[in-house]
């Protein structure tokens, strides 16, 4: 399958990546899941070595590159086995990143784009209300405009890098119901009215996922991000990206829970023997590679028809539906071929086993992407591109 997507140029990149990962973020991950942060200081080294704009465009310091370094990232920094850290990096530079680029404006992306990338400042993106995130169209937060500004009211929950970081793209409703009345704002942390505080949560430790609340914050109208109105469409439009992500977040969880668990039910020895060789086992970790391999072959399937323009909002949905599923069993599996040693913090399947959860959860639920696909299958609902 590799040749089929990776060239050299891929590999080197992985190489340099992994090393990079060894050095400067494997050591200190488990202090960083303790203080339940990522601090800012690894953002400015992601920064230096390009990877926060590795698909971004070259004149706002990005690197260009193609959908499968992406893929090679999202590899590598899975291997470091916090749910937490990449969520950190990826809400900022895959999410807020992501529409200020294909949204914004000259000015916003001087501004925001340019020293984004280069991890001088952190973004968050912020859709989900106390009220209900899986219904985004029904969102509450309301920008009223008034001059030269929109004030804003309402609040945001669950949001990844909720608390440090330094601007929101928020989701708010400046029109009436429904989706046509949603619209994106780059709303800057220091702007008197915004305050936030940290959730405390089951896994992603090393993430600060914090509700955040609007009091009469006064935002410049300048800082509409696309057009008024088309909000909904453009959240639209990146989930597809943001579910393949998702898909291929469950199957690099569920390869590593295999990987560990070959190597410790390779040492690991009971009634004379190591507990590799029962079948019970054997056939077990057989059955979770073949499904966990398939399900890869899908993803990079999609991400290739993705690059090529495809539109696949239902194949998308599909493949984050059935990863992250595949995510949870196979790391409970694995988990329990540790015995007791896989409920100890000292070994790496408990945190794989908690932060894997919320597959199921952030991006559309696995409920919402029945909904979709279903849509698609039975209604024959059509969806189209945004931009
Ligand atoms: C750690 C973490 C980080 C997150 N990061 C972000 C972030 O950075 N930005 C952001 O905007 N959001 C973020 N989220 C929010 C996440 O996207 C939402 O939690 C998710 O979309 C579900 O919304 P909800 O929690 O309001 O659940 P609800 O929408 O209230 O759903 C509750 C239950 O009802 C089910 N349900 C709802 N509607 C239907 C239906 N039509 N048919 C069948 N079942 C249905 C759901 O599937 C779910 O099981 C994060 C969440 C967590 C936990």
């Amino acid at each position: 399958m590799h040749q089929y997507y990776f060239t050299e140029e891929h590999d080197l990149f992985r190489e340099s990546l992994k090393a990079f990962l060894e050095k400067e973020v494997i050591p200190n991950i488990d202090k960083w899941e303790e203080e339940r942060r990522t601090p800012r200081s690894i953002y400015k080294r992601f920064g230096e070595m390009g990877y926060l704009g590795l698909y971004y465009p070259e004149k706002y310091g990005g690197m260009g590159l193609d959908t499968f370094f992406g893929v090679v990232y999202a590899e590598e920094m899975m291997k470091v086995n916090s749910g937490g850290f990449n969520t950190a990096i990826g809400a900022h530079a895959g999410l807020a990143l992501k529409h200020l680029n294909a949204e914004g404006n000259e000015a916003q992306k001087q501004k925001y784009l340019v020293p984004g990338i280069k991890g001088e400042i952190i973004g968050a993106l912020a859709i989900t209300e106390p009220s209900g995130g899986s219904d985004v169209a029904s969102l509450r937060t309301r920008a009223v405009k008034k001059g030269g500004h929109y004030i804003v009211n309402g609040s945001k929950t669950f949001i990844s890098n909720g608390v440090y970081s330094d601007f929101i793209i928020a989701a708010v409703r400046t029109g009436g119901e429904g989706a046509k009345g949603v619209s994106l704002l780059i709303i800057d942390r220091e702007m008197p009215g915004v305050s936030a505080h940290k959730l405390k949560k089951l896994g992603w430790h090393a993430s600060d996922t914090g509700e955040i609340h609007f009091d009469e914050v006064k935002v410049p109208v300048e800082n509409l991000l696309g057009e008024e109105g088309r909000g909904f469409a453009y959240i639209m439009q990146h989930f597809i990206s943001e579910r393949l992500d998702m898909a291929l977040i469950g199957v690099c969880n569920a390869q590593m829970a295999i990987d560990y668990a070959l190597k410790y039910t390779a040492e690991r020895e009971a009634f004379g023997r190591s507990i590799n060789k029962f079948q019970a086992l054997r056939h077990r970790l057989a059955q979770l590679s073949a499904e966990t391999m398939m399900n890869r072959a899908f993803v990079y399937s999609l991400y290739k028809r993705h690059e090529d323009g495809d539109y696949i909002v239902k194949e998308a949905a599909m493949a984050k539906l059935v990863a992250t599923q595949l995510s949870d069993k196979v790391c409970y599996e694995c988990m329990r071929m540790f015995g007791g040693y896989g409920y100890m913090e000292d070994y790496p399947m408990a945190r794989l086993l908690r932060d894997s959860q919320l597959g199921t959860i952030g991006g559309g639920t696995s409920e919402i992407l029945c909904e979709i696909i279903s849509k698609i299958m039975i209604d024959s609902k059509a969806y189209k591109a945004a931009v």
